[in-house]
């Protein structure tokens, strides 16, 4: 059965890097070694590096800007403790825009380096929508922001105009949809969510902003270091570094992000109208901030439709519908990999669960 996977993340990813991948396990690049075995300092692998570095800059128009790309680990949660290290000068102070439990966490690690101005947060109305009118303290040192909030299905439409520097959690939309790339100083993302398999993190730094906190920096925790070593300071996860590589060149061929924009504005366009056509569903977000790639939404009567709505999808072979298990409801995750055939599943059987009702 063909299974529509909604995952949040670790997410779908195209069949062809589902295909290379299989290969290279058995033999990479015709090497007679796995991609599972090889090494970090192999020339095969130092390419994969280099291109999937470069391949990064280019898809995001950053390429000769005075920007990096690395491929680091421990997830997008490593970079909220990255990021002060790096950028909250000693004494300073750092801007940050609570738009969810990501945003949450990334506030919880900046607060012992220094003053965190919270600027503007929707938390008490449950994060269903971004922000507005807050104002950015012009001695700040940066500006955090996530760009999609994946648990909620909230989305960043415009960024601040600022002379802070801006930091953008990008996890959950990366390579989604067409940005001015170059407004932002630090652009990280977890590479499962539209990137890639879990265990490598895209970290996007602009040098220029490095090497200005008067800290010390363990190397590990240290962009310069990583910059300085190309990305391999420690043996880098090689086999997930490799599939979004795959999934980059995919983006590639296929249009860039301009053409994934396109399509990922065609399956939210279609599902949105369904959830709120359907007298049975409800958002959870408000409109002008739902979310491209993450949809929340509920049933108005869960006691009276939830058993039959979830064989129903189950039975349609859809897969990962539930909601975060903090907020519950449902969640259709559309990254660029999902094909608008499965949507067309999806509101066939809101549809239909509407008809037995
Ligand atoms: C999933 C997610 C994270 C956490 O990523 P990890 O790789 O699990 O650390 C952070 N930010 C956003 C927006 C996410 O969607």
């Amino acid at each position: 059965m063909n299974i529509h996977n909604f995952s949040a993340g670790p997410c779908i990813l195209p069949k062809e890097v589902f295909t290379k991948t299989a290969e290279a396990v058995l033999n990479f690049n015709n090497s007679g070694l796995s991609i599972l075995e090889i090494s970090h300092r192999s020339k095969d692998f130092v390419a994969v590096m280099e291109e999937a570095r470069a391949l990064a800059l280019d898809l995001l128009g950053l390429t000769g800007k005075g920007y990096q790309a690395l491929f680091l680990q421990g997830g997008a949660s490593m970079e909220f403790l990255r990021i002060p290290y790096n950028f909250l000068k000693v004494g300073g102070k750092a801007a940050y825009l609570d738009t969810g439990t990501w945003a949450n966490n990334a506030i919880k690690e900046a607060k012992p380096f220094g003053d965190v101005a919270v600027v503007g947060s929707s938390k008490e109305q449950q994060y269903n929508h971004i922000p507005q009118g807050y104002e950015i303290p012009a001695d700040a040192d940066y500006f955090h922001c996530t760009s999609n909030n994946t648990i909620y299905g909230t989305q960043m439409n415009v960024f601040p105009t600022t002379e802070v520097p801006l930091i953008c959690d990008m996890s959950s939309d990366i390579f989604s949809k067409t940005l001015d790339f170059t407004q932002f100083g630090v652009i990280y993302a977890g590479a499962q969510k539209n990137m890639g398999p879990a265990g490598a993190t895209l970290v996007v730094v602009k040098e220029s902003l490095l090497n200005k906190t008067g800290r010390e920096i363990p190397g590990i925790l240290n962009y310069a270091t990583h910059i300085a070593k190309e990305s391999m300071y420690n043996t880098p996860p090689v086999s997930a570094v490799y599939t979004s590589l795959l999934t980059l060149q995919w983006l590639k061929n296929n249009g860039g992000i301009a053409a994934m924009e396109q399509k990922n504005e065609a399956k939210a366009a279609l599902l949105y109208a369904e959830i709120d056509r359907n007298p049975l569903f409800k958002g959870c977000a408000l409109e002008a901030d739902r979310s491209k790639m993450n949809a929340t939404f509920l049933l108005v009567d869960e006691t009276q439709h939830k058993a039959t709505f979830d064989a129903m999808w189950k039975a349609a072979g859809i897969s990962g519908l539930n909601g975060h298990r903090s907020v519950g409801g449902y969640r259709a995750s559309m990254y660029n990999a999902l094909p608008i055939e499965s949507v067309q599943v999806l509101v066939e059987v809101m549809k239909e669960l509407e008809k037995q009702a």
